[in-house]
């Protein structure tokens, strides 16, 4: 319980949790915070908030964070607490010996969507021009890789086009593998508002969820589809397009690329694409597709949000493609109430990928092979740089266990628990000889590190997030940080100990370097945020208050590009053995793997994962409602309770992965899309059977 009085001081930040990036004023009495209030005039929440910000941030001063850094020879032996200098020179040196005596790209590291834009920045400067090599990857990998994928190719950047505010003018809404009642509530709500105001629903997921039917709201198709049947289905709906009659010639004659588009008619065209054949693969009824694709084409302005069923699929690519496709023919890009809209999961997503993570692009989606850019980021940062793209995370687990890759420095993300295949991380862990873990608590990675260095939470960070809708928004220090030492100072530390010098006093001068280096962020600065609220990239001289809405006039890449979807089914099937598919979501009142939501004393967040499993499927199984029942794959067994819903379709079942007891992705499979490596979390085949183990 905390005990509220008057504020002391007042510090306006940003929610740390989702990429809706609600605004925040934290109330401060001394140095603690008291209460967290939506702010009024945050351009992302316009006043509104959820109840993980406005509620879910005792987790800052919890009594498991660790504070003080520690160091260990080896993970059989305890921890050994040390100073902030002891533990940057052993890591330094540590990494410093394997490149010694493994080669250069021995070793690597992995950014954080929860950290800032200027905290992922200089990781991955650390890499590129510290380490000398591009091993540098981010948690968005697993997550929203093939967003950036498929947008870039279809667009030429990895961003969605709208802007959140933009729902109000769709008069259609497609929903596809989001689930933004739970995931997005803030968002959800003004999407629900505008659904209030008489714009048409429809919903392509295959779990009932609750937008499909809330008060006052009711989908006008929801098209539940067996999961994995994605690229299918939106393959489908651009059949209809063009069968009926219903492209939109003239845009497509102004802004689309005519070669691609005839490639593209012709394979639409083809009969496995029709409705009739379509039906068969994915479940859902001809007659409802071609419903939903008329109301798409034809119902006025028309816009799609999706999340993490779209991406992570072994298609998740493809499908961003097949969306964007449909958008083109259909004229839905470049106004207000139309285009492609990812919703990213993690408060950053969208930052860590513009602020060059991924291991083939500099900050600014620029190819690591381009002379020019990295002529520019040499003369910059005053080292030469490798033209040669790094690796990916699941290629830095592979390297590890064929004895390539020895050592990795992880901030923010806890991979042993959130990846694909547990086993197979951990493995992977296991071989490398120095594993560095920054974070606020011994998560699950840390089992497996050598040097731990405390992190800070979001109320003792200056610094920008990124959102959804491309919104930069300012972070401001609430509190000290509880070690001393800030996540950009640390990384700084590590730079130089490594022989990288890196002299920044505060963060707003590594933003002033991004903007010297991103022309999407050329406008950027402390100054401009806190004179404007936040601003949308690209911020520049063309745009110097930024850019809601994308691609107005044109394409970033010119003419937009229509992409041949060929679907293919996933490699992942059922059989006798594993009869169902399993797919994953999340709940409102807790967060991912629940690190932060878990540690929040004063709400009762529900308290363990469950599986939704259909009646028919429970009743052949013996199986009763809160039964603990076993769900195994090819890949691994884990114990949960049972929830018999008729929200999942016969055959398919659903949970959450917020607690590391049921540990789904101890059985989530080793596929991923074929483009990005995002791992194919939403698509197991799975058995479920009573059981007495917990
Ligand atoms: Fe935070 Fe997202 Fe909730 Fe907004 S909607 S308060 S950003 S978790």
């Amino acid at each position: 319980v905390i005990a509220l009085g008057q504020p002391q001081r007042e510090v306006l930040t940003t929610c740390a949790y989702c990429g809706v990036g609600c605004s925040f004023v934290a109330e401060l009495q001394g140095d603690r915070v008291v209460r967290m209030t939506p702010y009024k005039d945050g351009k992302a929440n316009h006043g509104h908030s959820c109840v993980k910000g406005r509620f879910a941030w005792g987790y800052a001063t919890h009594r498991d964070r660790i504070t003080t850094p520690m160091i260990r020879a080896s993970i059989d032996e305890p921890w050994r607490e040390v100073t902030w200098e002891e533990a940057i020179a052993h890591a330094a040196s540590e990494f410093k010996r394997i490149q010694a005596k493994y080669g250069r790209g021995a070793i690597g590291g992995i950014t954080s969507s929860r950290c800032t834009n200027e905290e992922t920045y200089l990781v991955q400067k650390l890499i590129r021009a510290g380490f000398g090599n591009n091993n540098t990857d981010t948690c968005a990998r697993v997550c929203h890789s093939p967003t950036g994928y498929g947008l870039k190719t279809a667009f030429g950047t990895s961003a969605g086009t709208q802007d959140f505010d933009s729902v109000m003018q769709a008069d259609v809404i497609m929903v596809i593998g989001a689930n933004p009642t739970d995931a997005h509530p803030v968002f959800a709500s003004q999407m629900k508002r505008r659904l209030r105001q008489g714009a048409r629903l429809i919903v392509v997921d295959p779990r009932r969820i609750d937008l499909v039917r809330t008060p006052h709201v009711e989908a006008a198709h929801h098209l539940q589809l067996r999961p994995g049947t994605n690229v299918a289905l939106i393959n489908a709906l651009a059949h209809v397009v063009v069968t009926e009659g219903l492209v939109n010639e003239a845009f497509v004659a102004e802004r689309c690329d005519p070669v691609d588009f005839g490639i593209w008619r012709e394979f639409i065209l083809r009969p496995e694409n029709a409705p009739e054949a379509v039906a068969a693969i994915t479940g859902v009824p001809a007659a409802e597709i071609r419903a939903a694709a008329r109301l798409y084409a034809t119902g006025g302005n028309a816009a799609i949000y999706y999340g993490l069923g779209v991406t992570e699929h072994s298609q998740g690519s493809t499908m961003v493609m097949g969306m964007a496709n449909l958008a083109m023919i259909t004229g839905n890009l470049g106004r207000p109430g139309v285009g492609i809209n990812p919703l990213r999961g993690q408060n950053n997503v969208q930052g860590s990928c513009d602020m060059g993570s991924f291991p083939h692009e500099f900050p600014g989606y620029r190819h690591v092979s381009d002379d020019a850019v990295r002529r520019a980021f040499e003369a910059e940062w005053g080292v030469p740089l490798d033209p040669e793209p790094g690796l990916r995370i699941p290629n830095m687990f592979d390297a590890a266990l064929d004895g390539s890759f020895k050592g990795l420095y992880v901030q923010g993300e806890d991979i042993a628990q959130s990846d694909p295949n547990t086993q197979h991380v951990t493995a992977a862990l296991r071989a490398m000889e120095c594993v560095v873990v920054q974070d606020l608590f011994l998560n699950e990675t840390a089992s497996f590190a050598h040097v731990f260095l405390p992190g800070a939470s979001f109320l003792e960070k200056d610094g920008t997030f990124t959102n959804a809708e491309r919104r930069i928004n300012r972070v401001r220090q609430a509190m000290k940080p509880l070690s001393g030492m800030a996540d950009w100072e640390v990384t700084m530390a590590l730079s130089n100990a490594m022989g990288y010098p890196m002299h920044y006093s505060h963060p707003s001068e590594i933003m002033d370097e991004i903007a010297r280096l991103t022309p999407t962020f050329a406008g950027v600065s402390y100054e401009l945020l806190d004179r404007v609220g936040s601003v949308q990239w690209p911020c520049n001289e063309a745009a110097p208050e930024g850019t809601p809405v994308m691609h107005m006039g044109g394409f970033v890449r010119g003419k937009g590009r229509l992409m041949v979807t060929a679907y293919v089914p996933t490699e992942e099937r059922t059989g006798p053995r594993f009869p169902l598919l399993l797919t994953t979501g999340r709940i409102l009142t807790q967060y991912n793997v629940g690190a932060q939501t878990r540690r929040t004393a004063n709400v009762t967040w529900h308290d363990e994962d469950v599986l939704e499993i259909h009646p028919h499927d429970a009743e052949q199984r013996g199986i009763r409602d809160g039964d603990l029942v076993a769900l195994s794959s090819r890949i691994g067994e884990t114990s949960l309770r049972a929830r018999i819903s008729e929200r999942v379709q016969p055959g398919v079942v659903y949970t959450t992965f917020h607690h590391p007891e049921s540990g789904a992705n101890v059985v989530t499979t080793e596929f991923s899309d074929w483009a990005t490596n995002c791992p194919e979390y939403k698509v197991t085949a799975v058995e479920v059977r009573p059981t007495n183990r917990w």
